[in-house]
């Protein structure tokens, strides 16, 4: 098994002798630039003057005294992103903004200079070795139009290891971007889990059957269904990455072993706490994810709330990195709505639902009419196939919150598919669970 190539990166970003990088020598690097960058924050931010007042730098001399320190939540960002930026305006090479799905509110803004988009692109060249090598030809099915976008600066890092990137952006027609992988012979893809699933379930999703090695798919929440999907239809490797807009796109990338996201921890400090009472939990213990940028220039984050869950994986990865592992992200701290007595969660109808044969999307609903729950499911499918509505309602009662209801006659489950592209589902909208009941109930 190969080792992570980003092993050598991080010695290289740190100095440190190729094939002697330590646990140690990271955590010693770590706290050095938590401090550089509580300092750059205090100092020029007037979200962090205000927020850090109390708090020494040279005191942070441990991830404990760290730990210590307030959360930023994105509404913060929302509220008064300029307050963030830590730069003159004439460096800020790039802002990026994020409209949260199903709300009309203010746009989070984002913003970077040249630098920390080199730092991005730096993460991309070595973190894009773990699935392709020079003379790969990789299909590039995210933004790429504007300089300094997600495709823009992968281009960027593919050339830079000789690899030959093929930009062609989000997939709205997709027998053509499966035309397109065959015309320029792409041998490894990058996209959307949603868009590439629909490729490869494609009536011409054949034609590039052994063709294409690997895929990487971006986003933040990857069900094992799809990548499942997608590694049979292709014969081909699927690996994860995390990253958000906010962690400057890259977060981390599975290995060879294919477990967890090796972390960028040359750049970002991660951290897993309990949602609720904010405390950070141990090693291997289920929560949100929690990051704090350590090489960042124009708008440093510090103990940013990601809302994501997921968990460190303890113990060494089989590749032999030393870098930390987190398990592969399975939802939103948000994302579970109460049935009865448990929950019901987008990764578990993610699981259930995309295992189906022809299902390329599906958007999910809670009603409520005479004191009966109401499970609105609706299916997505390509016009040339056909999904049987029972196999659907089967799957369904794999998800132990429905079959309790169900069962109880609480609950009941109406199925709808259909060949139209609903709102947002061939692009990059994440899929949810709209509770239109009066009385809500969060966990
Ligand atoms: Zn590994």
């Amino acid at each position: 098994m190969i080792k992570t190539p980003l092993d050598d990166w991080i010695s290289r970003k740190t100095g440190v002798q190729s094939g002697t990088l330590r646990r140690d020598a990271i955590e010693h690097y770590q706290l050095i630039q938590l401090r550089n960058t509580i300092t750059l924050a205090k100092e020029k931010s007037n979200y962090y003057l205000k927020s850090l007042a109390a708090v020494d730098p040279n005191k942070i001399v441990s991830f404990d005294e760290f730990s210590k320190l307030p959360y930023t939540f994105p509404q913060d960002i929302k509220e008064n992103p300029l307050n963030f930026v830590c730069i003159s305006p004439n460096h800020i090479e790039r802002i990026v903004s994020l409209q949260s799905s199903g709300t009309t509110g203010v746009p989070k803004r984002i913003f970077f200079t040249k630098e920390d988009q080199e730092l991005t692109i730096d993460f991309f060249d070595y973190g894009m070795r773990n699935l392709v090598g020079p003379t790969d030809r990789v299909l590039i099915l995210l933004p790429w139009e504007s300089p300094g976008s997600v495709g823009d600066l992968l281009r960027i890092a593919l050339e830079r290891m000789n690899a030959y990137p093929i930009p062609y952006g989000p997939v709205s027609n997709t027998n053509e971007a499966i035309q397109a992988a065959v015309t320029y012979q792409a041998n490894s893809i990058v996209g959307i889990p949603t868009q590439v699933l629909s490729m490869a379930r494609h009536k011409n999703g054949d034609l590039l059957q052994g063709k294409i090695k690997s895929v990487l798919l971006s986003t933040d929440h990857v069900p094992n269904s799809i990548s499942r999907a997608i590694e049979e239809k292709w014969d081909c490797k699927v690996f994860n990455h995390y990253g958000m807009t906010e962690m400057g796109l890259g977060g981390g990338v599975q290995c060879s072993a294919r477990l967890g996201y090796h972390l960028r921890e040359v750049d970002l400090y991660f951290e897993i706490i309990n949602p609720e009472t904010g405390e950070v939990l141990p090693e291997g213990e289920l929560g949100e994810v929690v990051f704090t940028t350590l090489t960042r220039s124009g708008m440093p984050l510090i103990r940013y709330r990601t809302g994501d869950v997921s968990r460190f994986i303890s113990g060494t990865c089989p590749c032999g990195s030393v870098l930390r592992s987190m398990e592969v992200v399975k939802g939103r701290v948000s994302g579970k709505k109460r049935l009865g007595k448990f929950d019901i969660s987008v990764a578990e109808l993610d699981e259930v639902l995309f295992s189906i044969e022809n299902v390329l999307n599906y958007q999910c609903e809670i009603d409520e009419r005479n004191g009966k729950d109401y499970l609105y499911v609706n299916i997505m499918k390509a016009d040339f196939n056909n999904i049987d509505e029972d196999v659907v309602h089967h799957a369904l009662q794999k998800i132990l919150a429905v079959r309790n209801e169900v069962v109880k006659d609480r609950l009941k489950v109406v199925v709808n598919i259909d060949n139209q592209q609903f709102e947002g589902s061939n692009g990059t909208a994440k899929r949810q669970i709209i509770d239109n009941r009066k009385v809500k109930v969060h966990i």
